[in-house]
This record gives C-alpha cells, sequence and structure tokens, in this order.
C-alpha cells in the first residue's frame, strides 16, 4: 500500500462524463477537506453520502420509498486520499445509489449498483486519478490511533462498504442476498 506525500494542488471541479452518460453531481465540498456526509443506513447496514442530491437507492426492496435511511445513524467522517493520514485509498461514492464502494486502481470493476445492475457503480465526483482523487479509510491495523467504530466491512458481490457488527443477516446486497464479507479488511470509521 502506497503512501504518498500530501499535495495541496487544486482539483478542478469541472463535470466529467461518465459510464452511464450522466453528469457527476455538483457538490459544494471542499477538495482537500475531510468529508462528514457519511450515513449508516439501517435498512441495508451500508456507509452512503447524505450530500448527492438525493437519498440514493437501498437495496433493500420498497414499494414506494427507495432511499436509504439515516435512522440512528452517527456523522460519519471520511479523509480525502490527498489529506495526511494512513489507511487505503481507492474508495468513491456512487453517484446513483450513492453507496460507499471501492473501486480502487479499478481492479474489481465497478461493482453492482441497485440502480444500474449492469453498468456498476459511477464515482459521484470527478476522478482523473482513481487513486488520488478518491477516499482513504482506514483499518484496524493501519490507522491514525485509538478510537473509531470498527467491523466495516468490504462486499466483493457488489463493492460496497457496509458494518457488520449487527450481524451478516441484517446486510443487504443489490447483488441479492446479504453482503459477503470474504476477503475483507477489518475497516475502521470515525465521527
Ligand atoms: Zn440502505
Ligand atoms: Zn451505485
Ligand atoms: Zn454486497
Amino acid at each position: 500500500m502506497s503512501h504518498r506525500p500530501k499535495t495541496r494542488r487544486q482539483v478542478l471541479r469541472t463535470a466529467v462524463l461518465l459510464t452511464a452518460g450522466a453528469f457527476a453531481a455538483t457538490v459544494a465540498t471542499d477538495a482537500h477537506a475531510a468529508v462528514n456526509s457519511f450515513r449508516w443506513c439501517n435498512r441495508c447496514q451500508g456507509m452512503w453520502f447524505i450530500n448527492g442530491g438525493n437519498n440514493g437507492h437501498c437495496p433493500v426492496f420498497h414499494l414506494w420509498d427507495h432511499s436509504h435511511y439515516t435512522n440512528g445513524s452517527g456523522i460519519y467522517t471520511i479523509r480525502r486520499a490527498t489529506e495526511s493520514g494512513r489507511g487505503q485509498p481507492g474508495w468513491h461514492w456512487c453517484q446513483f445509489c450513492k453507496a460507499v464502494w471501492y473501486l480502487g486502481v479499478g481492479e474489481n470493476g465497478f461493482g453492482r449498483c441497485p440502480v444500474w445492475p449492469t453498468i456498476g457503480h459511477s464515482p459521484g465526483e470527478p476522478v482523473p486519478d482513481l487513486q488520488r482523487d478518491s477516499f482513504r479509510l482506514e483499518t484496524d491495523t493501519d490507522n491514525n490511533g485509538p478510537g473509531g467504530q470498527d467491523n466495516w466491512r468490504w462486499c466483493h458481490k457488489c463493492g460496497c462498504l457496509f458494518f457488520a457488527g449487527n450481524g451478516l443477516a441484517a446486510t443487504r446486497c443489490p447483488a441479492g442476498g446479504n453482503h459477503d464479507r470474504t476477503g475483507s479488511a477489518n475497516y475502521l470509521l470515525r465521527n
């Protein structure tokens, strides 16, 4: 895992044509600062981005409300890869379903999105560089110090980040069934 020196370059926030021909949501965020717009959904157990224009698309089927929930969630803050700090870069939020998912350098593809199952997730912010222009997640062995909440996991079926602390049976995967933590690190999130 590489740890690049901190850069303070301005990131030009131009709209980039993405996979599905849609434009990235215009979000007024500082290109350098940690972002406190992440929430836990108690329906699917996923982590999602609340300032992407709507509350996304939860994989839990519901007749009239597809939103992820905010009920019971803390206010989670995730650092950008351009900030100092330890952890794994390559995480993004999806402009379609708003879920936090791991793209890395593209080694796992675009996962499974409940909005566009055949296309996959799509970064919600411009990503000229898949690693630099991403978010960074701490793990139990690669972190910035004590504290935080662990047992957040990556699902290899859909690519999403989810909380496993309530048991896998409580989770819902957009690829069907429950999320699967096989092969995942133990990620640590902070408020
Ligand atoms: Zn949800
Ligand atoms: Zn998605
Ligand atoms: Zn999944």
